[in-house]
């Protein structure tokens, strides 16, 4: 399949009844988001949204969970760029021009979702719309332990211990310098002195890593800090770049990986737990003066490459409002994605800044540092200043 082919491919499809054949229920065009627990309630006020004439989607609170058809299908079966292609090549092959269907509503079923959709020999009985289901629901679960285990009930460690393991753990990470983690940033136009300065962190060697850790420390306390997976490995062996959160004496207990392979789903990886304080809370400093507030790291990095005073938030629905204090003295530039959900997170953030009594404006709305700016729709800080995805 050519690149045109796929763009017609993904063109033809509606990203909605995708959705549905997926077994997701949306509804107005929204549906639950695919990592519950990551929601107050469960998201029992559904925050994904679609949008039919882009074929995407977004969670207005997740800011991992987005992309298209295919990421879709990714994120429901766990599973990677090229399976989910297939499976959409086998669903809707109908819409291949010159190729003929093959075996009608066949799915492609995925490890552990087929153990559920057939035990024994029932497989037969189960209609394919019942199977499609029941995979996507397994995998969805499956997807929503891997990326936010709830919390263990027991105290492993004490929070001090826990914390000096997050930073043994970054410090056992390598500068990114000549790593295709370096190269990543690069074509997104952050260079080496910020690099230096937020202390960017890689996996250069994952096997030795996991080695290394399980050596130090006991399995039992790597699962419970977050840093490995409930089946016993080390969780970033597909996002090898490490943004450590910096406190003002430049410590770190809390970091964001990320995947530098554009195929991977989620993009980024938090660290299990609290969102202790904003992306570069050193610029929160009590001086007077405009702070740009950006969603994500990547943006966030990209003003402080322009030497613009800037802080990232995860998501648009991220920001705690016991973050408030630290925007003493600051008047604050709004610099959400352009998208419906930053909008959303747009209108949210002006109201709970309002109530405080802190200045906001909205890039491009009243800030004319950079003379005539306004970011197209879609756009994210990063596009708008010349990186390359
Ligand atoms: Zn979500």
């Amino acid at each position: 399949m050519t690149e045109e082919e796929l763009k017609q491919f993904k063109a033809a499809l509606s990203i909605t009844t995708v959705a549905r054949d997926l077994g997701i229920p949306v509804v107005r065009g929204r549906c639950r988001c695919f990592f519950p627990t990551r929601h107050a309630h469960g998201d029992r006020t559904p925050s994904v949204s679609f949008s039919e004439e882009r074929g995407t989607f977004r969670c207005w609170v997740c800011d991992d969970v987005r992309g298209d058809v295919i990421s879709l299908v990714q994120f429901v079966k766990n599973c990677s760029f090229l399976e989910a292609l297939n499976w959409l090549k086998e669903t809707y092959g109908f819409l291949l021009r010159g190729t003929k269907p093959q075996a009608q509503n066949r799915v492609s079923m995925t490890n552990s979702a087929s153990a559920i959709a057939s035990p024994n020999s029932t497989a037969s009985r189960v209609s394919p719309a019942e199977s499609a289901a029941l995979v996507a629901k397994a995998a969805v679960r499956d997807a929503a332990l891997e990326y936010s285990s709830p919390e263990p009930v027991k105290e492993l460690v004490s929070e001090d211990e826990r914390k000096k393991i997050i930073l043994s753990f970054l410090k056992m990470l390598s500068p990114v310098d000549k790593t295709p983690a370096a190269a990543y940033l690069a074509r997104r136009r952050i260079y080496k002195p910020i690099w230096d300065k937020m202390l960017l962190r890689t996996i250069t060697d994952y096997g030795a890593l996991n080695n290394k850790l399980k050596e130090s420390y006991d399995l039992e306390v790597l699962k419970y800090v977050g840093l490995f997976s409930e089946k016993g490995n080390l969780r970033y062996y597909k996002h090898p770049l490490f943004f450590p959160y910096l406190d003002t004496k430049r410590r770190s207990f809390y970091f964001q990986a990320r995947a530098i392979d554009s195929t991977v789903v989620p993009k980024e990886l938090n660290l299990r737990g609290t969102v202790p304080f904003p992306y570069n809370v050193s610029a929160l400093d009590e001086r007077p003066g405009w702070v740009y507030l950006c969603e994500g790291v990547v943006d966030t990095l990209t003003f402080l490459g322009q030497r613009i005073a800037a802080i990232g938030i995860p998501g648009v629905r991220s920001f705690k409002t016991e973050w408030l204090p630290l925007f003493k003295n600051k008047s604050v530039v709004l610099c959400l994605d352009k998208d419906e959900a930053g909008r959303s997170g747009t209108e949210y953030l002006q109201t709970v800044f309002a109530q405080a009594g802190i200045r906001t404006v909205v890039l491009g709305e009243g800030v004319d540092q950079f003379g005539k700016l306004s970011m197209k729709e879609g756009e994210d800080i990063n596009d708008w200043f010349g990186g390359k995805k």
